[in-house]
């Protein structure tokens, strides 16, 4: 695919002109091609590309939610969905209220007569819970909700939330590319429902740049390969924390030990995606004190990339909670979440290995690696 690095196109006089003119409505070959792949993987009649995850969840619930109404969204979402929400759709007039999204008997007495949206996350962030999707679909088919599933860490390799009747969005910039160099977002679901998205696309400007356009398509080809050995060793560096004597708990649906195994089952055959994580015994210094002492995953917010990216929720992306806000949501201080990349599986547990014997030594940075990179 070659990339159409155009703002316009010209006319040639032959009464076409309307089909392809300026790249803002997301009109070049580069964005017609994307979204055939990604509406095929997704199992929908269509899709959008956007300029980040954002735009395509802010230009989604733009498109189903006017003044005056309601939305139910999954409690704890996504830190820019938590504020989009709270801060622009609020002052828009659009009010919402926040559910367990793995407990179908809590959201009836959330629901109003202006409610129009169920919005959760296919699997969320950083306690890497799994929304009961068959439940939120049912119960939105019944009540006459949209029901709208972030499908970001779940992939369309673990699981097509379209079959359900949701409306899927992907922060692209993760799994889809797979390379972390781009931001880019996607909208999958009817042809007439990616239409509207595409309008507000088109007024708020949130449109892929063709460049992107096409590292996106390259990334795609490689999206099955990537998320199966992510997931292969995200289970095995899972099965290798909960036996460790240093950690003190593991959040990972792939394993049959965790209380989203039966959701992961149901609607991922058992797997739990490329993310995990995990406590360590001993506080958030021990938890700093490991990071330093890991030699392949970089310290880094986002996920999905072929790098392994390792933080601590407590002091990035949850750092904004406060301490009694992270409590509440069950997040301790010592929580390490990490995006397993495709590296060797035995590389990495050796990885994990050897750093957390440094730690139990006392010592972060005593392995030659380490003393590598800093010099
Ligand atoms: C990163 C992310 C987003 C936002 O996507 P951007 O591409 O950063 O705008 C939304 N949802 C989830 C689950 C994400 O991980």
């Amino acid at each position: 695919m070659p990339i159409f690095q155009s703002a316009t196109y010209g006319y040639s006089g032959d009464g076409n002109e309307e089909l392809i003119g300026y790249t803002r409505p997301a009109d070049s070959p580069n964005h017609f091609a994307l979204a055939r792949i990604i509406a095929t993987l997704e199992g929908t009649e269509g899709a959008v590309v956007l300029s980040s995850g954002m735009a395509a969840i802010s230009s989604t619930l733009l498109t189903l939610l006017r003044p005056g109404e309601h939305l139910l969204i999954q409690h704890a979402t996504y830190g820019g969905t938590n504020e989009l929400v709270h801060a622009e759709l609020l002052s828009l007039g659009i009010e919402h209220t926040a559910v367990d999204p793995a407990d179908p008997a809590s959201w009836e007495a959330a629901i109003r007569p202006n409610t129009k949206v169920f919005y959760v996350e296919s699997i969320s962030n950083p306690l890497i819970g799994v929304a009961d999707l068959e439940a939120v679909a049912a119960f939105s088919k019944q009540r006459g909700l949209t029901p709208v599933v972030d499908n970001t860490f779940a992939t369309p390799v673990l699981l097509t939330p379209a079959r359900l009747g949701f409306i899927v969005i992907h922060s692209a910039t993760k799994y889809l590319n797979g390379h972390s160099d781009i931001m880019a977002g996607a909208v999958a679901g009817p042809a007439d429902f990616i239409a509207m998205v595409r309008e507000k696309m088109v007024v708020y400007g949130g449109v892929l740049d063709p460049h992107a356009c096409w590292l996106l398509q390259r990334g795609l080809a490689t999206l099955a390969l990537r998320v199966r050995q992510q997931t292969a060793s995200a289970l095995a560096l899972a099965q290798f924390m909960e036996q460790h004597p240093q950690v003190e708990a593991v959040n990972y649906p792939g394993l049959p030990s965790s209380k989203f195994h039966g959701l992961a089952q149901t609607l991922f055959g058992g797997f739990g995606g490329g993310v995990l994580s995990f406590e360590v015994k001993g506080g958030s210094s021990t938890a700093d004190a490991l990071l330093k002492a890991l030699e392949l995953p970089l310290i880094a917010p986002s996920l999905g990339g072929v790098e392994s990216l390792i933080t601590i929720p407590s002091a990035t992306s949850h750092a904004a909670l406060g301490v009694e806000g992270r409590k509440a949501a069950g997040i301790s201080e010592s929580l390490i979440r990490l995006s397993v990349g495709i590296e060797g599986t035995e590389d990495l547990l050796a990885d994990f290995a050897q750093a957390f014997k440094t730690i139990a030594n006392g010592s972060a940075n005593n392995s030659t690696l380490a003393q590598l990179k800093v010099s």
